[in-house]
Order: structure tokens, then sequence, then C-alpha cells
């Protein structure tokens, strides 16, 4: 596990940075703190039930909005079922709703009709579709079996602009499963891009070389999410000193030089990778288990790793951009009023949060009983722009 050895040996000295879209400027202090454009995470999992109410407060803290991933169980496979997730999830919110949007996602299966897409799309509310190919990930079971059966889907989604996003790992069980992402760009991503030139398209989640060399090269209609998690941690994070199945996630933790190359791709500053956190909540009960669960929890601290890994690589003034124009760009979003500020402030991060009844237990966030060097100030400023897209 790699980390600043003491977050207050260096000093910020990030400069204020623009862009055409901003509204709001950047600046990163040398006393210490850091402001923001209040930020959008473009890939989250905040479940249902007592999980939605134990973790959705944590996503809206920090983000203005989210794109939420549809992967309950059963999955949200239509436009009428995202808008009762949505409903439910502002429930969960209460007032703090009223700071928070979030941007909702269809889940693709085989049978997903082109008619749906046309529906999910006038609803306003919902801004992609999810390609899981079948067994890839958690809930992923009912996802797509082959992208040849979803192509009247996908030229629906082209015409219509909604951003198809994908999980882009092979399913094969021949493939080694520190080769799926690799393996899923040959053979599946890059004769998908080159078929369809009008599709929006964002890799989620990217852990390797090739995914940053891939998304690099390819049209602007292609973009990426970055974990904060991948930009933090190899794959000796799961053995060191015994098994950690806190770090257990998919697409699993890769090699060292993969993690370098998110980080030196976040460094360039390029609008094609944008922050998606992927915190996906387990109890912890079914992540420390003989078969358990793929998620890393990291909605508690979101922004707060962000700059930690961003400031391994001396880029804090790229942190801005990525966390609240790039995606936000993607999408056709405007972007956030207000700005969300970090503190250097050392404080330890709380072993457990509770998961709820029905849950029957805790769940255990990424970095437990350990310390962070930045702290989000809890003193928020302005409000959510509202989500809408711009003319496309
Ligand atoms: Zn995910």
């Amino acid at each position: 596990m790699e980390r600043p050895k003491n977050p207050t040996a260096t000093t910020t000295t990030a400069q204020a940075t623009t862009t055409t879209q901003a509204t709001t400027t950047t600046q990163a202090t040398t006393s210490g703190t850091l402001t923001i454009t209040r930020p959008d995470d473009m890939h989250v999992h905040l479940r249902d039930d007592d999980a939605l109410l134990a973790v959705a407060p944590h996503t809206a803290r920090q983000f203005a909005r989210a794109i939420v991933m549809p992967n309950l169980k059963p999955p949200i496979t239509t436009a009428e079922q995202a808008l009762a997730y949505r409903s439910r999830i502002v429930r969960a919110l209460g007032p703090s709703s009223a700071t928070f949007e979030p941007l909702m996602t269809l889940y693709l299966t085989d049978r997903t009709e082109p008619a749906e897409i046309k529906r999910a799309k006038a609803t306003g509310r919902i801004y992609g579709a999810k390609l899981y190919p079948a067994g890839a990930t958690t809930h992923s079971d009912a996802g797509v079996t082959s992208i040849a059966r979803i192509g009247g889907v996908l030229e629906t989604m082209a015409e219509e602009g909604l951003p198809l996003l994908i999980h882009g790992e092979a399913t094969d069980p021949d493939v080694d499963v520190f080769d799926r992402e690799a393996v899923f760009i040959e053979r599946t991503l890059a004769p998908l891009i080159e078929e369809r030139p009008n599709l929006k398209v964002v890799l989620e989640h990217i852990t390797t070389a090739q995914a940053v060399d891939f998304v690099l090269a390819a049209p602007p209609n292609v973009a990426a999410t970055i974990t904060a998690h991948h930009l933090l941690y190899d794959r000796n994070a799961l053995f060191r000193g015994g098994l950690r199945p806190h770090y257990y996630c998919l697409p699993v933790l890769k090699r060292h030089r993969h993690r370098q190359a998110l980080l030196r791709a976040i460094a360039t500053g390029s609008s094609k990778f944008f922050l998606g956190t992927d915190s996906a909540p387990h109890p912890q009960s079914q992540k420390e288990a003989s078969c358990g669960c793929a998620g890393c929890y990291t909605a508690h601290a979101a922004i707060e790793l962000y700059a930690e890994a961003f400031e391994a690589v001396s880029a804090l003034d790229k942190l801005d951009a990525f966390a609240s124009a790039h995606g936000a760009n993607f999408y056709g979003l405007s972007r956030n009023q207000g700005t969300l500020t970090l503190r250097r402030e050392a404080h330890t991060v709380p072993n457990s949060f509770p998961l709820g009844p029905s849950n029957q237990g805790s769940l255990i966030p990424l970095r437990a009983g350990e310390t962070l060097g930045w702290r989000v100030d809890t003193t928020l400023t302005g409000h959510p722009s509202h989500a809408r897209y711009r003319s496309a």
C-alpha cells in the first residue's frame, strides 16, 4: 500500500485553473486548503432499502450529482423502474436531496427494446445505459450475452445521444482475471467503437495501461472513469500480510505499472478521464466470507482519496477539472455552481459504518481505522446546478 508518508510535509502549490466551461475558479492555496467546483461522481452504487439510507448521505455530502448504477436485484431495466428508484433515493436523502441530484441509468439485457431507450431519454432523468457483460461482476447475471444482440438498442442510443456505460471485462472463463480488461478492449470494445462512431461510450473504472492508451487514442466520443482505489493501490494491497477482502473489487486491482499508467493519465489533465468512484458497499459479512463480494466502499472519503492520489503525482491543479468539468462536459451537463473545500488535516477513518437492520451489520470502508491527510470542510456552499442536457 502506498500513500504519502507525511501528508503535512508537502506544500500545496497547485495553481488556479480555468476551463471554458468554468463558472467557479479553482484555487489551491498555500495555507493548506484546496477549493474546487462542487464535483460529480460519474459512477456510484447506492443500493436500495436500508443500505441506500446508510450510504446515500455520504455521496450527497460531497457530490452535487452522481451517475447511479442500475445493478439492483432485480436490475433497473425500464425507465419506469429508474424513476421509481430515483424517488427512493430522494426520499432516503430527505432534506439533503435539495443539494444532490441522482442521474439515473438503465441496465441493458439481451431483451432491452429500442423503445425503452426512447422512453428513458424522454424522461429527462436518465443519462446512460449500462452494459454489463453477463457474469462480469456483482448482480450482472442478467447482463448482455453478446453485443450483437443489442444492435438496435445501440443504434437508438446513438440517435438519442444516450451514453453507453461499459463494464469492460471479458467474461470467457479461459481469460485470466488480470487480463480481462485488455482482452475486452481488443475483442469487443475496439470493434464496437469502429462500428458505431456516433455512440458516446464511457469505459468505466479503467485499470490498465492498455485502457489508458486505448481511450487516449480513441475519438472524442470515448471517455473513461477512474476510481480512487485504482489510483492508490495495486494488487499487492490484496495480499499485504494476509488476504484483504476489502481491497477486492472488479475489475481487480492490477500490477504496479498499470497503476502508474492511471496516475500518468490523470496528470495529463486529458478531458477523456473523469471521476467515477465505483463506490460499492457490501455488508461486512458478505465481504469477509468464503466467497466474498467484489467492491470497495469509498464514498465516505471519496474526494479526500482522490486528492491524495493527485497530490502523489503533483497534479492537485488537475483535480478540479477531473472531478467537476470533464464528466459534466462529456454528458452534456452544465457545470455545478458552488464549491467544495478540502483542508489539510490528518484524521482517522471510522472502523465501520452501520448498514441498517435488514443488512444486519456493518460496512467496512476503504482505509478503515487508518489516516487520511485531507478532510472536506463540512460547510458546503452553493447548490448543484439543475442537471440538463445542452442541446445535443
Ligand atoms: Zn460499478
